[in-house]
């Protein structure tokens, strides 16, 4: 069953526990920002080293970059964000809200009825100045998007990196999008985090790695434990293909405000590299050693966000019981790996659960809680998403075993101490 009113909870509790707060909330916040507390900052870092993990270290064919966000305008001019990279726009001559006209229905305003103006194209890119004069030959834009750091790279880790077709090159970075109407908590906002991996290949195989990457970006999410049944794929309709894509995937997720993409998928041909050899005079080619010509590669491109796989994971997890609310997240990502309450504050039991902290300090992010009644501090980590909770009781001062408990199912077993490290890591790679 939905639970009611779940992204107002998913807020609150995201604030209460620490996950995400408004930015600048003492001035009154600023529309769209978000700051990532001390949970927050662990499950966005697990949601990335994972990536990176699977997308990057466990793969022989794709090699890492981190590329500057302020890049050469006519990179933009190149890749068509200078022209096209916009969105229609409408005014309400009454009230002044602004909408993105293909998001309303009918010509008049959704908030109050008035009339709106003509649409006219909004460009989303950020601008700024470079250096300390205000003038149109000093313009830079933040990035809307990593890629073109991936493209304008394309020699520079070709080269040393001796690969040949098909690889890829990975990169996770911020991005910047002067989005008309940012919403949705976390979902759309103007400052966001991408991880995007650029997959060269023959022009002729193009079509074949789209169809793997899609499938592989989608085991990803399972992997995560988001629940299948609410993860689907929409193929792009022409009307919906990007100026520079033949053919797209998006993996959306069931959002409570509906389905919602979550990851793009994108066969972009030649697209990037022969605009840039045409903008920038240097040939971004491959020579193919089997056919001894040289050639422009085919990119098919997986394009995902950091900040929305945050918030769908959050969305997926949550859950309430009558008697507790609970993060299902999975071990892999979750903030905080275990928790270790000494049973009652004396008999030396807060002593051995310090040692025991102390073990396994340097192999998990470990929460350390001795006050209040146990149910409460059990819960106060359920609500936090820690998936294993170790108590130290009178026992364990007798054979040196602990309880841990599982958050999901509540159940507990009784470990050896020394085997904890062990143990947990087992349950975490399960
Ligand atoms: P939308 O249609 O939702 O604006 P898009 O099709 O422009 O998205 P892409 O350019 O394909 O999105 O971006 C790839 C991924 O980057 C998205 O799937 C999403 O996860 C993330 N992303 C894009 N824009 C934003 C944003 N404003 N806030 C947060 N994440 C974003």
């Amino acid at each position: 069953m939905p639970i009611e009113n779940l992204m107002e909870k998913l807020v609150s509790l995201c604030k209460r526990r620490g996950f995400i707060f408004q930015s600048s909330e003492i001035y009154g916040g600023i529309n769209s920002c978000w700051d990532y507390g001390p949970l927050g900052v662990e499950l966005k870092r697990n949601i990335k080293q994972d990536w990176w993990r699977r997308m990057v270290h466990l793969r022989p064919d794709i090699e890492g970059i981190d590329a500057s966000i302020l890049m050469h305008p006519d990179v933009w001019r190149s890749s068509g964000h200078v022209e096209s990279f916009t969105d229609p726009l409408v005014d309400c001559k009454n009230c002044k809200q602004r909408f993105k006209a293909d998001e309303i229905d009918g010509d008049k305003c959704p908030v109050c009825g008035g009339e709106l103006t003509p649409v006219r194209q909004f460009n989303l890119m950020f601008k700024t100045f470079m250096g300390p004069v205000e003038e149109e030959a000093s313009v830079v834009y933040l990035r809307p998007e990593t890629a073109q750091g991936i493209y304008v790279n394309f020699l520079n880790v070709l080269n040393p990196s001796r690969q040949k077709l098909p690889f890829g090159i990975a990169q996770i970075g911020k991005a910047f999008r002067n989005e008309i109407t940012p919403s949705n908590f976390i979902f759309r906002t103007r400052e966001f985090e991408q991880m995007e991996m650029q997959y060269f290949v023959k022009p002729q195989e193009d079509e074949e790695w789209l169809e793997y990457w899609k499938e592989k970006r989608m085991s990803w999410y399972i992997s995560l434990g988001i629940k299948k049944e609410n993860l689907r794929f929409h193929p792009h309709t022409p009307e919906e293909l990007p100026h520079y894509a033949r053919k797209a995937y998006d993996i959306q997720y069931h959002f409570p405000f509906g389905w919602k993409e979550l990851e793009g998928i994108h066969d972009r041909t030649d697209y990037d590299l022969s605009r840039h050899s045409e903008y920038s005079g240097k040939r971004l080619s491959y020579y193919d050693e089997g056919t001894k010509n040289h050639y422009i590669p085919y990119i098919v491109e997986t394009s995902a966000g950091v900040n929305r796989t945050l918030l769908t994971i959050l969305v997926d997890a949550y859950d309430e019981e009558p008697e507790r609310v609970v993060l299902r997240l999975h071990p892999r990502v979750a903030p905080i790996k275990a928790a270790i309450f000494p049973l009652v504050k004396r008999d030396g039991m807060p002593e051995k659960a310090r040692k025991i902290e102390e073990l396994l300090r340097p192999h998990f992010n470990i929460f350390y809680d001795e006050s209040g009644a146990i149910g409460r501090r059990y819960r106060r980590q359920d609500e936090a998403g820690t998936p294993f909770g170790i108590t130290v009781d009178s026992q364990t001062m007798e054979d040196d075993t602990v309880t841990l408990r599982e958050r999901d199912s509540m159940g507990q077993v009784r470990v050896k101490a020394d085997d904890l490290i062990t143990e947990i890591k087992r349950r975490i790679e399960a």
